[in-house]
């Protein structure tokens, strides 16, 4: 049986691991924190017993890869999957925009649904109709040297539309500005949602935390096929003879008799054990934020599961029946100030888009993830590596490296497939 050493218990990670343990090899994870799922996690918190996540997380019809994964792996029941895209954005005052298709005329189904948002006006709707028919024309060619933004404002978008829509899924799928991410990342997300098929466009959910939605079967499906896992243990350097990974130093010891690595972490992190041997020295890869605050309910009042804030710095709010889950995206600019600071900003909003008063939270919580996403900027994308590396036996994996995507689980799980099977098919 050959055997493969992953580092990182992330999801690509996991991912990687999973099947390549379908196929017969025998897997050592290796993950330096104490919990499985890298960025996309859950924990118990401590005062209210309650499952919370440390970022909401929303996944797509399109994240072909991932329902795979979860299915390979026996999780797929652990996901909430919309019947057909139903989105409800709200302005100030609580005025809810829905955005819904019905029916499976696609695409025309969606064409319908535009026409139908109340957030967009009749000329706009027609622009934005105009542009949407011509997405799927565009090249990477004609998009590699445009920032979001410029592309909009190249195809005539309003600032409104920009407000009502564009902005709010670049930046849930980018998480950066649309004035510094790529046009080119943004274009290949549209065209994974809206160019294939009626359900590529449907929301996901986790239906429970997101370690038990899939961070358990993933342990549970590789022990089953002879795989181990170790944590806390964090690989410190990469010892290579002859373009071979011989040794792996971990803070607990030295590790060899392996046939492949697959390297599942951060570039920086990636950069740091490879030390004098990195390739990858012309890339450098900056990170944005994300800010997830749960707020505890006396009592819930709202109906939907959640909602997309129109032309605020909070883009979502989700409703977790015993606290609501806020999400602030691209949130360098929030990050640094002190809780007290953050709640306040938070409550503003709620009680402008939904009437909300401090009487209706029992207790919150925030959390801070500084690196949540690479930012996906003109000066990366075409530079992020793929699975091979010029050591024969080691391979990478990571949202950060070639799949096209942006920084989320599909891209991650996309990832740790393609390394999965880089080694599959020597
Ligand atoms: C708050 C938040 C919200 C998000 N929302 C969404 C969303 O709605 N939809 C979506 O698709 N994506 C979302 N994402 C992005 C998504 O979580 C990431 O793209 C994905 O989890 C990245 O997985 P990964 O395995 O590539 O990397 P990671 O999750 O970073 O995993 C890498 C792992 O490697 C470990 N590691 C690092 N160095 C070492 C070492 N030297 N030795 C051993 N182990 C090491 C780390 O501890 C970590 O566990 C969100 C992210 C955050 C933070």
């Amino acid at each position: 049986m050959r055997k493969v050493v992953v580092i990182g218990g992330g999801i690509a990670g996991l991912s990687a691991a999973s099947f390549l343990s379908y196929s017969g090899f025998k897997i050592k994870l290796l993950e330096a924190s104490p919990k499985l799922g890298g960025r996309a996690y859950s924990y118990t918190d401590k005062e209210s017993g309650i499952p919370i996540d440390n970022g909401q997380h929303i996944f797509m019809g399109c994240y072909f890869e991932t329902l795979k994964f979860f299915k390979l792996i026996g999780a797929e029941h652990n996901l909430s999957v919309q019947s057909h895209l139903s989105l409800n954005f709200v302005k100030e005052n609580f005025e809810i925009c829905p955005l819904t298709t019905s029916g499976s005329f696609y695409p025309f189904n969606l064409l319908r649904a535009v026409l139908n948002y109340s957030a967009f006006l009749p000329y706009e709707k027609l622009l934005f109709i105009k542009f949407f028919t011509k997405i799927y024309l565009y090249s990477n060619n004609d998009l590699k040297k445009l920032t979001v933004f410029e592309w909009l404002i190249k195809e005539k978008q309003t600032v409104n539309l920009i407000k009502s829509f564009w902005e709010i899924l670049a930046v849930a799928a980018l998480n950066i500005d649309i004035k510094r991410a790529s046009a080119k990342v943004f274009a290949k997300v549209l065209k994974e949602i809206f160019f294939r098929g009626n359900n590529a466009s449907v929301l996901i959910l986790p239906a429970l935390g997101l370690s038990e939605t899939y961070c358990e079967h993933s342990v549970k499906f590789i022990t089953s096929k002879g795989g181990d896992f170790f944590l806390p243990e964090q690989v410190i350097r990469l010892n290579i003879q002859n373009n071979i990974i011989r040794e792996i130093i971990t803070n607990k010891r030295s590790i060899s008799g392996f046939d492949y690595v697959i390297s599942a972490i951060p570039l920086y992190a990636f950069k740091k054990i490879m030390n004098e041997n990195n390739f990858l020295t012309d890339l450098q890869m900056d990170y944005s934020s994300i800010l997830t605050v749960h707020l505890f309910l006396k009592q819930n009042r709202f109906d939907r599961t959640f909602y997309g804030l129109i032309d605020s710095p909070v883009q979502w709010v989700f409703n977790n029946q015993s606290h609501l889950t806020i999400v602030i995206s691209n949130a360098d600019k929030f990050i640094k100030k002190p809780g007290a600071e953050i709640i306040e900003i938070v409550l503003n909003e709620m009680k402008k888009y939904f009437h909300m008063g401090k009487n209706e939270i029992s207790a919150y919580k925030i959390i801070k993830e500084k690196r949540a996403a690479f930012i996906p900027s003109n000066n990366v994308v075409d530079k992020r590596p793929s699975a091979r590396t010029p050591f024969k036996n080691l391979f990478l994996a990571g949202d950060w490296t070639d799949t096209g995507l942006p920084s989320t689980i599909e891209s991650a799980v996309k990832s740790g497939r393609v390394a999965a099977d880089a080694i599959i098919n020597l």
